[in-house]
């Protein structure tokens, strides 16, 4: 049974395929919504009473007591944004209110504003007191947005619910963060596309086979305009609070938690490939960028095979680049 609904400022699809009573999988795929809808309540930057939206009407006034889930998460948010010396930077969200990328009210804003808000971004910024339970933000103007993490975090939620409900086989995919659960009901693996940024939804360069995985992408083609000629996507470099130019078509990674893999991801897409790898070797995380110039380039694990990944199309140009290099 499947089940599509918007939440996390995307479409979210759930299917079932464990062989569960009709009734019991509606009643599943609708407990799963609402609790969705439950974490975006409390974790969208747009909606001025959740956690996040308090934490950013307080800042620099005072602190705000939040709930146990939004804390711990912004405590993960936080220790990615360390890791990736601020590549990933969770109060992005002066950057990301400056271009309004992606809800129709597009346009490139001056250097000027830019490096306005860039002074506003810094996770160093963000005070967590563990005792409290509190977050507090230096700055009036600073904000918090968690979209880059959001739905890994909602994702590994879910499909954690689903698997204590008796789900023995499903796929999840969150705007295009993608979860598993066990095999296919025929015994075969489940397998994921990675999405050609270039082309229409729905175009693979590759596919790759997971096992009780997940599957995280960061691509320029998730929400993005065109202005003059110049694509400018929502892939922000907290450095400049401009469109990441880092050579990059989009990043995968592949692991078991998704909430990790979206974080890293984001971060990784803002680095590049030559910083990126590194990180992600660092860190564990097995990832495989698509080049501007339509190279593949991997980390150690998805070349030597680790998760079976798979060129299915041509790129741009035709230039597929070495097969796992
Ligand atoms: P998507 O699946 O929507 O592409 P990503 O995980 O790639 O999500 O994250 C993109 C979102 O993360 C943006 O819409 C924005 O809210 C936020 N964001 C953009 N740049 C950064 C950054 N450098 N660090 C942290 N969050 C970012
Ligand atoms: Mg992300």
């Amino acid at each position: 049974m499947n089940r599509g609904f918007y939440a996390f400022g995307t479409m979210n699809y759930i299917r079932i395929d464990s062989p569960l009573p009709e009734q019991t999988q509606s009643e599943l795929l609708s407990d799963m919504q609402i609790r969705c809808d439950k974490l975006d309540d409390l974790l969208s930057a747009f909606k001025p009473d959740s956690d996040i939206g308090r934490i950013n009407k307080a800042a620099g006034v005072h602190p705000v007591v939040i709930r146990d889930v939004t804390f711990r998460l912004l405590e993960r948010a936080s220790y990615f944004a360390e890791e990736s010396g601020g590549a990933f930077d969770l109060t992005i969200r002066p950057a990301v209110e400056l271009w309004n990328i992606g809800n129709g009210k597009e346009s490139v804003p001056e250097e000027e504003a830019c490096r306005k808000v860039s002074r506003l971004v810094n996770y160093r910024q963000l005070h967590l007191d563990r005792e409290h339970q509190t977050a507090f933000l230096e700055q009036k103007g600073q904000g918090i947005d968690l979209g880059g993490i959001a739905k890994g975090y909602a994702g590994d939620v879910i499909r954690s619910e689903m698997m204590d409900r008796g789900v023995t086989s499903g796929i999840l995919n969150f705007g295009g963060t993608i979860l598993t659960i066990g095999k296919k009901t025929d015994g075969s693996s489940w397998k994921a596309g990675i999405q050609n940024p270039l082309r229409e939804r729905g175009n693979f360069f590759g596919q790759v086979i997971l096992d009780q995985d997940a599957l995280v992408t960061s691509g320029v083609n998730e929400r993005f305009f065109i202005k003059d000629g110049v694509r400018y996507h929502h892939l922000l470099d907290p450095r400049t609070c401009s469109t990441a130019r880092s050579g990059v078509l989009s990043v995968t990674a592949a692991g078991g938690c998704a909430m990790d893999l979206d974080g890293i991801t984001t971060a990784l897409f803002v680095l590049g490939i030559r910083e990126g790898i590194p990180l992600a070797e660092k860190m564990g995380i097995e990832a495989l960028y698509l080049g501007e110039d339509g190279s593949i380039i991997s980390t150690k694990g998805f070349a030597e095979g680790k998760y079976h990944f798979y060129i299915s199309t041509g790129i741009q140009n035709g230039r597929m680049g070495q097969k796992n290099s």
